[in-house]
């Protein structure tokens, strides 16, 4: 059974879908809702938010490895946020920002990130999301929800401003910890409002009266405004999920105030509790300082693949750390991932597979086969199943790769740890056929000779700078025992 840590109880739990007590046939499975918070579309999307987003797609792949099916939602948040740096008082809408500095509409912005995302996500091998509905598109969805919340006196205006009144939601604080009374000395500390017409600091915004100059704007009862920051996840979760589901994922940072404020508003508004398991990853470091816009030190999967890394490779690298803790990013660490991932498949590609026949039933999937390694595929189970322990897991490939077991054993129980793992795995070998005919441009070519040289002359510090050029370039090279060079694309 799969067992999770829940943010919300603080505890590891064994998962039970919602849907348990509903009538299902065996081989049908039951399906599990997710809802992940999904990128902010005004920029690149960075390899932090992807460190989360795989994460996701980790724990929906381990979900289906065990027999469910799942309604995955992510949203695109391409309504901005009302972000304000500590520097300045002034509320950011980052999305309309960006559409001035480059002269577009804030539709075009951020159309333009979301295909962006979508390509990354594609090339990340992170399963395709059930749908992926647009905050612009659900803004009669998010005022309904202020209409009910207004009706409870769980929200009251100010002169087209809406506020959730936090005081009258008794359970404020049970995600975060960031109860009431904590929070007195926590608002005081950061001066996170600089909304004046609150009644009390701790009360957020479900609606903001919008400036007449201001681009990104709707008609509401109560003026023309814009939603507030979290609206949009309640109003998105509620819509495809319903107002119970049983997943709610995203990073650490989204715990307070994203998603404590998400719970007050749904349960404020159903009466029910809102999400079952809220599981939460930890963050990518880089030089031990979180990655973000903000601080600029990001890297997006363009830039890596442009330093010769592929997606994939960062994939495995985020494999490596287990998802809740942090992870400090590094070249060398993401080099290390290339070179296990190459390895990898070079030896899946030698491998002589006996296809046989025997499908099994899906509902089988997960259990043992008897047709694999048997004795892997039950500690790789039970590894995943562990919250996510896919360090333990991927350690556990590589017991059995290197294991005595016929080739086509290994090959069956690989393929089917990759249903998890999403690195592609079957098409090794084609992968690695398609790199080798691929032709070697001269540019390549001539730097490879300038590096024989170099080597010749016994000049290796200059060697490896060529080595580095050339990968730069996209091309791995490999000095071969008995002299000569292999080259290979990335
Ligand atoms: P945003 O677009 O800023 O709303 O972030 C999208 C997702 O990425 C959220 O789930 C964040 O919690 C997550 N995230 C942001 N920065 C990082 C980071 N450095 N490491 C891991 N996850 C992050
Ligand atoms: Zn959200």
């Amino acid at each position: 059974m799969l067992r999770i840590y829940n943010t919300l109880t603080r505890r590891i739990e064994d998962f039970k879908p919602l849907e348990s007590d509903k009538v299902h046939s065996a081989s049908s499975g039951h399906t599990v809702g997710i809802y992940t918070c999904g990128p902010t579309v005004y920029r690149e999307v960075h390899i932090g938010n992807f460190r989360t987003y795989i994460g996701a797609d980790i724990l929906r792949r381990v979900l289906i490895y065990n027999g469910f099916r799942v309604v995955h939602i992510k949203n695109i948040t391409d309504v901005g946020h009302m972000r304000r740096t500590l520097d300045n008082d002034e509320q950011i809408d980052p999305i309309v920002q960006e559409a001035i500095a480059k002269g577009k509409t804030p539709a075009e912005i951020s159309q333009h990130f979301t295909d962006l995302y979508l390509k990354d996500e594609k090339k990340l091998n992170i399963l395709p999301a059930t749908f992926y509905p647009k905050a612009s598109e659900h803004i009669k969805e998010m005022i309904v929800i202020i209409k009910i919340l207004l009706d409870k006196k769980l929200a009251y205006e100010v002169d087209g401003n809406i506020y959730f009144d936090v005081k009258k939601f008794k359970n404020y604080g049970k995600l975060s910890g960031n109860t009431l009374d904590k929070m007195e000395n926590l608002l005081e500390a950061v001066r996170v409002s600089v909304e004046t017409d609150k009644k009390d600091s701790a009360d957020f915004a479900l609606w903001k009266k919008a400036d007449d100059d201001r681009l990104m704007k709707w008609e509401s009862p109560w003026g023309m405004g814009f939603p507030g920051w979290h609206i949009e996840c309640s109003a998105m979760s509620i819509k495809y999920l319903g107002e119970s589901f049983d997943i709610h994922t995203g990073g650490e940072d989204l715990i307070f105030p994203h998603n404590e404020d998400e719970i007050a508003q749904s349960e404020g508004a159903s009466g029910k509790k809102f999400a079952n398991y809220w599981v939460h990853g930890g963050y990518l470091l880089i030089d031990e300082e979180k990655m973000s816009r903000s601080k600029g030190n990001i890297y997006t999967i363009e830039q890596l693949n442009k330093k010769g890394y592929e997606p994939l490779a960062f994939r495995y690298l985020t494999f490596m750390t287990h998802y809740k803790n942090k992870m400090n990013f590094t070249f060398e660490a993401l080099e290390g991932a290339q070179t296990a991932l190459n390895n990898l498949r070079e030896i899946v590609s030698k491998w002589k597979i006996i296809k046989t026949k025997i499908a099994r039933p899906p509902s089988l999937r997960s259990g043992v086969s008897g047709q694999g390694c048997a004795e892997y595929e039950e500690r790789f189970l039970n590894a995943v199943n562990d919250d996510l322990n896919i360090p333990q897991a991927l350690s556990i490939v590589w017991e059995m790769v290197k294991s005595d077991y016929p080739e086509s054993a290994k090959a069956q129980s690989l393929f089917k740890f990759d249903e998890v793992l999403g690195l592609e795995l079957e098409n090794a070998k084609e992968f690695l056929k398609n790199k080798r005919e691929e032709k070697i441009p001269d540019e390549i070519q001539k730097l490879i000779e300038e590096r024989n040289d170099l080597r010749k002359k016994k000049r290796y510090i200059l060697a490896d700078q060529w080595r580095f050029k050339i990968r730069k370039k996209g091309y791995e090279i490999q000095d071969k025992k008995g002299g000569g060079t292999v080259v290979k694309k990335i």
